[in-house]
Parts: structure tokens; C-alpha cells; sequence
């Protein structure tokens, strides 16, 4: 397999020897479609209707507010993260599900600023990395206006350098969403650690689809999304982690009042909650957590499987073999790979770049049921993307043939030139 071009075939046998198959079972997956785009909106887990119906119906329709308590409304924030925690090397009650990836970055940007200060208070500058995802660097653009800071953007390989002596913070995407590029975690945060320099994480494309160990990476602060890998449906609750000897020495300012140490004393003045709890703003979405907490209960579902090792190794597989698909049958169709060779370098998606098309190859492929998305270039050092994610819940190696086999009739058909699959729609 390794030396010859796979066929279907092969593929099909791969599925059928797959010790983690049977977790496909528990999504909806439509007729006649491969899936790659579960690195931006995860799919339906079979268990969710039902489920929020019931949250609608009975805890809502029937017990009304009593369900704050007798359906543990309230505690669902910590007990989903506890969930994640489990994905991500953080303890029991270190991690919230709450508001988006956006406002917790917004937090613990804060919460870092702030710590940061309090023992280097000449230091003004954060850094980060030009490919991060956008709402990152224009929270953090936002901040540093507020708080009289410098954003420094700089490359990926030209981090170490960055790292002098006015940082206070290094905030990072651990798996880069354009490029499928992963940071070594515990190497960087050692770098930082070593000028005094604090790390926040983006988990996005992290969790639920490569093995995190906050803890043993020394990691300060981590943010992450509830809609891609985990499968909590569109617009899910994110989720906020801080390591421990950063949670108490600051307020979030964000305070609202489920943040607070006794909500329901509904004192005028602001006692913040210890530990993560602190971390939260205000009622948070209870339909949204509840469809969040299935999509997590089909992900640790892999546990007794494995669990994240035994999923990256097949996320592995699955890259590697379309990458090796690419470079065989798509040769000399103008594709580049910009997703690292190396396995320790990659996250669970692959991101191909053409100089020219990439959007309209994405629609004609989405066409004939093999979704994917597209990311635009910046017209200069970075290309325009085809992005492919590959999540091992679901993705078989049929489905990564079929992918690479459409995406090769697309291109000897030339039909991705015909004019309807260049327009551009609100969303990519
Ligand atoms: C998807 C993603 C987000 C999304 O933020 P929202 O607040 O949910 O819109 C943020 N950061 C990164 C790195 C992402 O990949």
C-alpha cells in the first residue's frame, strides 16, 4: 500500500480491518455524500433529536424552570467540560462550555494580559501568527488598543526569534486552519516560559481531532470550539480552559453574574466564583449545550476503541492516504500540498493549493457530493485552499478514495470551468 497507488478496493478492506468503524454508526451521514468539511461544522449525531426534544418537551415544555436544578440546567457548562477535559489533558473541573471561541479568547487574552502584568508589568507586546484564524487577531487587535498593546505578527517559523523581551503573551491556533500546520506545543510554551512569556491556546481544530495534553504541554490558557470536531451542532458553545495557578488571581472582564461565587445571593457587588466557574458570563444556551453534550458523549463513545491515540492514528491514515492519492492520480493537475508531510506537524485535515480555481473546483466537487471548503489566499505568500478535513469518527478510506477519484473527474472533465461554480456565495 505504501508504494503502490491504493485502489478502491484496498480502501474498502482498510474499512472493513478498521477497529473504530462502528463509531460511524452513530451519526447521520447523508446518502451518496463524503464529508470533509467536519473541521468547520460537525456532523448530526443520531442521539441529538431526541435528545433536545426531550430538553424542549419535557425539562422545558413540562418541568419548566424547575429543570434548572432537576435537570441540571445549571451545572451543564462544567459537567461538558469535564467531557472535553478529557480530550484535552486538563483535570476534572478545569474546563467550562460556555459562549463562543470568539468571547473566551476575549477572556483569557484578558486574564493573561492581566497575570502577565502583575509580574512584568514593562512587557506590551503579544504575539502571534499571521495564518491564525482572523476572529483571534481581531479580538486580540482589539485588546491591545484597549490595554495599550503591540500585536506582533510574524510567521510560523520565525516564532522562536519573536519571543524577546517586551512579550507578554504568545497566543496561538495549535492546528493552523488553513494550512493543517501543528504546532509542537510543549516545545513553544517551553520557549515562551523560559523569557516569561504566557501561551493561550486556540484548541478549534484541535480538540476532538488530535491528542492535547494541557498539562503535560505547560500550557497557560486554551480556548476551543464546540461545532467542528465535537460535533455540538451550528453555533455550539465553545469551551474555556485555565490552568489552576491562573484561574484565581484574576476576574475575567466579562463578569457576569453566573461567574460569580453565589449567583443567586444577587448581592450588588462582584465576588468572583473560584476555579473555572469564574469563567463564565451569563445563562448560558441550554438546547445548544444539550445538542454539545451529545456530540461529546459520540466522541469519548471511542474511548473504550482507544480513544484520541487509536483516533489519530486512523486521522493519520486517512491524511496520509489522501495526500498520497494527490500526489499519485492528481499528478499533473496543478495541485500543491500545503498540509506538512511529516505526521507530527499535521492536524486531521489536508489543505491543497492551485494557483488559480480552488473556488470554483470546491463548488463542482461539492456538486457530485464530496464537501469540502475553500479558504482564500492573501494574493501574495499564502495560496488560495482547498480544504479537505478527514474526522476520524466518521471518514472511512472508501470515502477518501471517492474523494481524491471525484476531485480527478472534476478536473479531467474541465467542469469546474463552466461559470455557476464561480459564484461566490455569503458563506465559504
Ligand atoms: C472556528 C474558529 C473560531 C471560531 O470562532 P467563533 O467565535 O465560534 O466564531 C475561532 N478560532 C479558530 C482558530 C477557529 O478555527
Amino acid at each position: 500500500m505504501m508504494n503502490l497507488t491504493p485502489t478502491l478496493h484496498d480502501c474498502e478492506l482498510l474499512d472493513l480491518q478498521d477497529p473504530l468503524r462502528s463509531l460511524r454508526e452513530q451519526f447521520e451521514l447523508p446518502e451518496g455524500v463524503v464529508y470533509l468539511d467536519g473541521n468547520s461544522l460537525g456532523v448530526l449525531p443520531k442521539q441529538t433529536p431526541a435528545r433536545v426534544a426531550h430538553a424542549v418537551a419535557h425539562e422545558w415544555g413540562h418541568d419548566l424552570i424547575k429543570s434548572w436544578n432537576t435537570a441540571g440546567w445549571f451545572s451543564l457548562p462544567q459537567r461538558i467540560g469535564d467531557k472535553i477535559a478529557r480530550l484535552i489533558g486538563a483535570r476534572p473541573g478545569e474546563v467550562v462550555a460556555a459562549d463562543s471561541t470568539s468571547i473566551n479568547l476575549f477572556k483569557v487574552l484578558a486574564a493573561a494580559l492581566h497575570n502577565a502584568a502583575a509580574d512584568h508589568p514593562h512587557k506590551k507586546t503579544i504575539v502571534s501568527e499571521r495564518s491564525n484564524f482572523p476572529t483571534d487577531l481581531y479580538i486580540a487587535e482589539a485588546l491591545c488598543k484597549e490595554r495599550g498593546f503591540t500585536l506582533k505578527l510574524v510567521e510560523a517559523q520565525d516564532i522562536p526569534e519573536a519571543l524577546t523581551d517586551d512579550v507578554s503573551v504568545l497566543m496561538l491556533t495549535h492546528v493552523n486552519y488553513r494550512t493543517g500546520a501543528m504546532h509542537n506545543m510543549q516545545a513553544i510554551t517551553a520557549l515562551a516560559h523560559a523569557k516569561g512569556i504566557l501561551t493561550v491556546w486556540d484548541l478549534a481544530h484541535s480538540a476532538g481531532a488530535v491528542p492535547v495534553d494541557l498539562h503535560a504541554s505547560g500550557a497557560d490558557f486554551a480556548v476551543g470550539c464546540g461545532y467542528k470536531y465535537l460535533n455540538g451542532g451550528p453555533g455550539a458553545p465553545a469551551f474555556v480552559w485555565v490552568h489552576p495557578q491562573h484561574t484565581d488571581r484574576f476576574w475575567q472582564p466579562l463578569a457576569g453574574w453566573w461567574g460569580h461565587a453565589a449567583p443567586f445571593a444577587f448581592t450588588p457587588d462582584y465576588q468572583p466564583a473560584k476555579g473555572i466557574t469564574r469563567f463564565q458570563c451569563g445563562t448560558q444556551p441550554i438546547l445548544s449545550l444539550t445538542a454539545l453534550d451529545c456530540g461529546l458523549d459520540a466522541m469519548l463513545a471511542a474511548e473504550p476503541l482507544g480513544g484520541m491515540s487509536a483516533l489519530r492514528q486512523k486521522s493519520l491514515a486517512l491524511t496520509g492516504l489522501f495526500m498520497q492519492l494527490v500526489r499519485t492520480r492528481l499528478h499533473g493537475h496543478g495541485f500543491g500540498i500545503a498540509t506538512p508531510a511529516e505526521e507530527a506537524q499535521r492536524g486531521s485535515q489536508v489543505s491543497l493549493t492551485r494557483t488559480d480555481g480552488a473556488y470554483a473546483i470546491v463548488q463542482a466537487l461539492i456538486e457530485r457530493g464530496v464537501i469540502g471548503d475553500f479558504r482564500a489566499g492573501d494574493g501574495g505568500q499564502h495560496a488560495d485552499i482547498l480544504r479537505f478535513g478527514f474526522t476520524p469518527l466518521y471518514v472511512g478510506y472508501a470515502d477518501v478514495w471517492r474523494a481524491a477519484d471525484q476531485l480527478l473527474q472534476v478536473m479531467q472533465s474541465g467542469e469546474w470551468q463552466d461559470a455557476r461554480f464561480s459564484q461566490k456565495q455569503a458563506v465559504t
